[in-house]
């Protein structure tokens, strides 16, 4: 197929933050690009957290600098107001961690470590603990800028379908990248990547009127701003053995109470209003995986719980791989 001989005719299955900022690079490099999207996926629901220190001991993630950037510079094409720059911070919930992150704060320019008085402080209604303030940390409000990103996708001359689609649909196509999240599962050419599958749950929350802080938080769990000033996101749950794929609010709230409790101990006044739940896909050394999978099938896939860390980075690379292989390939 070739609607124009000299363009690349490209089909996107997925339209979550892989799949989008992949449609942004290949439509900037002349691809002619449709996308398909079945509408759900983790993205959507995503609580919108963005640094590049996560796990317990705050390490700088691997392609941390390299993913910031790229996400920011995403970011700021999309507009101020899908994501607050407003830093993250960490409470250091065991000795091992007031250790580590200690040290990440006399390492990394942009990490300050708090006392216990301090946090307190940022954080009305929590434990007092220290932490580190993470000055680069990002709240990306993930519906707002999935949205963003459509509309500048479209303004390129993007192709943008709501609809659900199988390898038989998109005959003709010169190159098919799947961006499908969980739902790459149901692909035959994706089995080979050997990928993970782990429910993630969150807790839609009302704020308590006390609760002023300006920052998203994480300890044990985490306390995400919200785009609505009244409400806020409690997270996640990571669940690898489940009955359902559903969100299930008893199970949710039970996990992630238990979690926030750590450094939040007045979290019975958050009202929760509703519970989300989606599947995040891994690599078995949870590293994105970006490349091709079968005869003119590419995927952009496994990244965790780090897609907004990640999707810009790795779809910007792979939109070079895609559009500089000769068509014969
Ligand atoms: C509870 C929870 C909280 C999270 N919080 C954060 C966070 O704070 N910060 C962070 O960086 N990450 C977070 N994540 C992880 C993040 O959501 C994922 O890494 C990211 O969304 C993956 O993006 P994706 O585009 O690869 O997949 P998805 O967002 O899952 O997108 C896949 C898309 O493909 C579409 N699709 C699938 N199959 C088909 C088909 N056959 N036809 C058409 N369309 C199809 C789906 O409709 C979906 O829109 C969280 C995840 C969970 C579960």
């Amino acid at each position: 197929m070739s609607k124009n001989s000299n363009r690349r005719v490209l089909a996107i299955v997925g339209g979550g933050f892989s799949g989008l900022a992949l449609c942004y690079y290949l439509l900037k490099k002349g691809g002619d690009v449709t996308l398909f999207d079945g509408g759900g996926g983790a993205s959507k629901m995503a609580s919108g957290l963005l640094h590049p220190y996560p796990g317990e001991s705050a390490f700088l993630s691997w392609k941390g600098i390299e993913g910031m950037k790229e996400t920011r510079a995403l970011l700021e094409r999309v507009g101020p107001e899908v994501y607050k720059e407003t830093g993250i911070l960490r409470f250091a919930v065991s000795e091992k961690q007031r250790k580590a992150f200690k040290q990440r704060a006399e390492e990394k320019e942009d990490v300050e470590w708090w006392d216990k008085e301090k946090c307190h402080a940022a954080v009305p209604g929590s434990a007092y603990l220290p932490g580190i303030f993470i000055r680069s940390g990002i709240t990306v409000h993930a519906k707002a800028y999935l949205e963003g990103l459509w509309k500048i996708c479209e303004d390129l001359g993007g192709h943008l379908e709501k609809k659900k689609v199988d390898l038989d649909d998109l005959q003709g196509f010169d190159r098919i990248i799947l961006a499908a999240g969980g739902g790459i599962r149901s692909f035959a050419a994706a089995k080979k990547l050997d990928l993970r599958f782990t429910k993630g749950q969150l807790l839609v929350c009302k704020k308590p009127h006390y609760f002023t802080g300006e920052s998203s938080v994480t300890g044990k769990g985490y306390l995400a701003l919200s785009e609505n000033n009244d409400q806020c996101y409690l997270g996640s749950t990571y669940e690898r053995n489940h009955t359902t794929e559903a969100p299930c609010l008893g199970t949710a709230t039970d996990l992630i109470f238990n979690q926030i409790g750590q450094f939040i101990p007045s979290y019975g006044s958050f009202e929760v209003k509703g519970c989300l739940a989606e599947m995040r896909v891994s690599t078995k050394d949870y590293r994105p995986f970006i490349g091709k999978i079968d005869e003119n099938i590419y995927a952009i896939t496994g990244m965790g719980s780090r897609g907004l860390l990640y999707h810009a980075y790795f779809g910007k690379k792979l939109a070079e791989e895609v559009m500089g292989c000769s068509s014969s390939s």
